[in-house]
């Protein structure tokens, strides 16, 4: 079976100071409908262009290459049209700031309300959707706050009326781009079980993009850990997390405080990430990696499987899988 989306070869070029910057560098992952996929990376990853690729939103002057195919057609070559009508209907996207995505000076129900409509829902049946849209999304007494502005939301209701809207034109994936990261940690937990419920009743396909590990940890079967612009590695979670094939990744895992083990210290990266605009040659984990030698200052690693199901762009992955 194929996947209902195919991100093969994705390249994304930012028009910089004196040249293009490539952000994202030969990117290539699936998602299987109805599954969670975790795109992990720090800041300068090329994690979010990546997402912002595939629904179409990069900024402009943007060039791409690669492929990013959908139910087997290929977005990055569709015209404007068939962009948009994609974009909202078969793949949604929340964001970090839910007030990027809402409208401050319109009722909620109404932006709710108003997607319905473009899709031909009558104005009764759109009323009642609404309310249904807000309660799937968790909102408490949904026929009141339908009524209400988004300053009258808290950051966390404020997310889950982002999602109602996302959900409003039905899609079949929701790219979701740090949905939890400005929330605090008990409304963070509530709305990633929220995702997760939705995601498993309505099956729902979703790429969760995080810096966190922790919250892909919990959501995603799959993981596609990227680092300057490039998958560093990717495989199913749970085992991408415990064994690691890649430097990069083990290291991330051991920044965090084990909360399963209870280790005390986290061992924090050394250095500073790569970014797009020096990005070093060879690997470009190099100059922070302890296993670094002479190969990966010179030869760029290819990702290569390195086990069942398991990929890493390391030329020394099988001395990391333990
Ligand atoms: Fe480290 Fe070399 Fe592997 Fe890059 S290729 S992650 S520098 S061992």
């Amino acid at each position: 079976a194929g996947a209902l989306l195919q991100v093969a070869d994705l390249v994304v070029d930012l028009p910089g100071g004196k040249s293009d910057l490539r952000v994202v560098d030969g990117v290539s992952f699936d998602v299987p409908a109805g599954t969670t996929v975790g795109l992990i990376g720090e800041s300068g990853s090329g994690k979010t262009m990546t997402a912002l690729a595939i629904i179409g939103l990069l900024p402009g002057g943007a060039a791409t290459g690669g492929q990013v195919v959908w139910r087997g057609e290929d977005l990055l070559h569709a015209g404007p049209t068939r962009r948009r009508r994609v974009r909202g209907h078969e793949i949604s996207m929340i964001f970090q700031d839910p007030l990027a995505a809402l409208n401050p000076t319109q009722r909620i129900g109404r932006q709710v309300g108003e997607i319905l409509r473009r899709d031909g829902v009558p104005r009764g049946e759109a009323g009642r959707r609404v309310v249904e849209l807000l309660d799937r999304a968790g909102v408490p007494d949904p026929v009141r706050r339908a009524r209400e502005y988004p300053h009258q939301f808290s950051g966390g209701m404020r997310q889950r009326a982002m999602i109602a809207l996302a959900l409003a034109g039905r899609p079949s994936l929701l790219l979701a781009d740090e949905p939890t990261t400005a929330l605090d940690v008990t409304v963070q937990a509530r709305i990633l079980r929220l995702l997760r419920s939705i995601q498993e009743r309505d099956g729902l396909a979703m790429l969760l993009v995080s810096h966190d590990l922790r919250v892909v940890a919990h959501v995603a079967g799959q993981v596609v850990v990227m680092y300057a612009g490039r998958v560093a590695e990717r495989g199913p979670a749970r085992q991408v997390l415990d064994r690691p094939a890649h430097p990069y990744t083990r290291a991330l895992v051991r920044s965090v405080p084990a909360v399963r083990t209870r280790t005390a210290l986290a061992h924090p990266l050394p250095g500073a990430p790569a970014t797009p605009a020096n990005r070093p040659a060879g690997c470009p984990f190099h100059p922070r990696c302890p296993l670094a030698r002479e190969r990966c200052r010179l030869e760029v690693p290819a990702i290569r499987e390195v086990g069942p199901d398991r990929w890493s762009a390391c030329h020394f992955a099988e001395e990391v899988l333990p």
